[in-house]
């Protein structure tokens, strides 16, 4: 590193020899400012959170305090699957990883990265910058997402930059956001060797998988040998993450291959957004003309991802126990019958473990969803679910405040007809709010429902049932206009919005944050026509 000239370290290319990293020292030199650092990320790493006040933290995490006698940072080389299609080469294009730290106490080990520190071997055509706004965005949903106790990368701090702009849609200022997570290895890390036919680069990256990221509660072992395995206990756990993103109403928008974590962390926040008016066919982003990445595809969109995986491990699948006979290996890219073999084998594995995929995705969902309720899991409940959703769907009814509603709002059960009408305006946008004829409709269709609630919930003390809601059902949900409202005001040059968001953010069970109730009101409810159901690009 100490002789690699700039253009080793920044230049883009093809890298050769089917290498999945390059050596890079960030280049981004300006002066920044530490804007937040998440509480929650310090804990995880064992720090005191009078650390982030330290000029040794501030530069770690803007990447300026390398010493390459001391460490070697990285970025990661990876393909990808985009919008279905094959990209190539990616990878680390604007991140670059500084160094692992471990908790001393838990022993968790924590890769720790910076987005926007300068161009990268991986920049293709981009300025390797990351704006304001998009790390604002990254940070919050990190924190959003953690909170809820969805598996998650996080965002260990935000800093921004003086003076350093980037070309979007508009000339915006740039910030820095330091990551960190278990690994930063995706579907789409595996991806590229496979479609190069790299067998070797592939099969030392999947025993470096096994041996090294997927060994706490690895959940793969069963059937077949250790990379039919490996394939299962990634479907594993994305399939118990995906079950979340739906409970949550959570849409990643762009779910290509290298969008997708072998650990099933969420990864990679572009143009996410939280549900608002409950519609399953909603994608986020804006670019997805053909819903591809829109809610209701989530699930089945990863067992197209994890199908890619398949594809690279096919030979290694396809050998079972005869993986390591070197002769077997070798003859099977000789032999089309072998070869033959091996895929119809794969083919079959895969079938499987989509099938077990699917039915954690449903299982996970639905005991969770009931919980949301306050109803013990069990077909009855499960169709009370499905019968709410459908009242959402068909009257463009707000997801985040039907919840809120059951659990935050004195429920009149004498009196279904006014708890329908309060619950309806709860949830309704301002436009259908004022439609007499179809807030009829909503109101009957609600007092029916809310009528067999309360039959199916009188198992449970009231207000046992109520503490359980509140322990699943968050009080303050990171929609789309809130992102917006803060961005708007950071580029004014005021940040207050921003910290308050944030702390909702990172305790959205709390009752109070200690701000107005107003200001909490409208942060935790507020929604309308012109607030929801916001698309967003990829530029960022
Ligand atoms: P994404 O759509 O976020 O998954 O990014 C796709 C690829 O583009 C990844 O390889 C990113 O590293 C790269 N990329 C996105 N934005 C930039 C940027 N501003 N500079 C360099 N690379 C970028
Ligand atoms: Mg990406
Ligand atoms: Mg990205």
């Amino acid at each position: 590193l100490k002789d690699a000239s700039d253009d080793m370290l920044h230049i883009p290319r093809k890298v050769k020899n089917g290498a999945l990293f390059t050596y890079v020292i960030p280049s981004m030199r300006a002066k920044s400012r530490l804007l937040a650092y998440s509480p929650s990320c310090m804990r995880s790493l064992g720090l005191d959170e009078s650390e982030a006040e330290t000029e040794a933290f501030q530069k770690l995490v803007v990447g300026t305090n390398i010493d390459v006698d001391k460490c070697c940072p990285w970025s990661q080389c990876y393909g990808g699957y985009q919008f279905g299609d094959w990209a190539g080469q990616l990878g680390d294009g604007r991140v670059v990883s500084l160094c692992e730290l471990t908790n001393p106490e838990t022993k968790e080990r924590y890769e720790i990265q910076v987005k926007g520190v300068g161009r990268t071997p991986y920049s293709r055509f981009a300025d390797g910058k990351a704006v304001v706004r998009s790390s604002i965005r990254e940070y919050l949903c990190c924190e959003a997402l953690y909170a809820l106790n969805i598996p998650t990368t996080r965002a260990l701090a935000i800093s921004t930059l003086d003076g350093v702009t980037a070309m979007r849609e508009t000339v915006e200022p740039c910030a820095i956001v330091c990551r960190m997570a278990p690994s930063w290895i995706r579907i789409g890390t595996f991806d590229l060797p496979g479609v190069e036919g790299r067998l070797d680069t592939t099969r030392k990256l999947a025993d470096y998988c096994l041996d090294h990221v997927l060994t706490e509660d690895f959940q793969g072992r069963g059937i077949g040998n250790r990379y039919e395995q490996l394939l299962r206990d990634v479907a594993i756990r994305n399939a118990k993450c995906v079950a979340k993103w739906q409970v949550y109403g959570f849409m990643n928008g762009v779910l290509n291959t290298d969008n997708t974590s072998i650990l099933g962390l969420s990864i990679d926040f572009g143009p996410f957004s939280f549900m608002d008016t409950y519609n399953p066919s909603f994608t986020p982003n804006h670019d997805d003309i053909f819903l591809r990445y829109s809610y209701q595809r989530q699930p089945s969109i990863i067992i197209w991802n994890l199908a890619k995986l398949a594809s690279a491990l096919l030979e290694l699948i396809g050998a079972r126990d005869r993986v390591d006979d070197p002769q077997y290996m070798e003859n099977l890219h000789s032999s089309s019958e072998l070869l033959a073999e091996a895929h119809e084998y794969t083919l079959q594995a895969f079938e499987n473990i989509a099938k077990e995929f699917l039915s954690i995705v449903r299982e996970d969902y639905f005991q969770l969803m009931t919980a949301r309720l306050g109803l013990p899991d069990g077909p009855t409940s499960r169709k009370h679910v499905i019968d709410a959703l459908d009242i959402l769907e068909n009257h463009d009814l707000d997801y985040p405040n039907f919840f809120s509603f059951l659990t935050r709002m004195k429920v009149e059960k004498t009196d279904s007809q006014s708890s329908a009408e309060q619950l309806f305006d709860f949830c309704a946008g301002s436009f259908n709010k004022n439609n007499p004829r179809f807030r009829n409709e909503a109101v009957q269709k609600f007092q029916g429902w809310l009528d067999a609630y309360h039959q199916l919930s009188t198992e449970v003390p009231e207000a046992t049932r109520l503490n359980n809601m509140k322990s699943v059902n968050p009080h303050f949900t990171l929609r789309n206009w809130v992102l917006e409202e803060v961005n708007k005001k950071a580029y004014e040059g005021d940040y207050d919005l921003f910290h308050k968001v944030a702390k909702m953010t990172a305790s959205p069970f709390e009752d109070s944050w200690g701000f107005p109730k107003d200001f909490e009101d409208s942060y935790c409810y507020g929604t309308g026509p012109t607030k929801s159901q916001i698309q967003c690009s990829c530029s960022s």
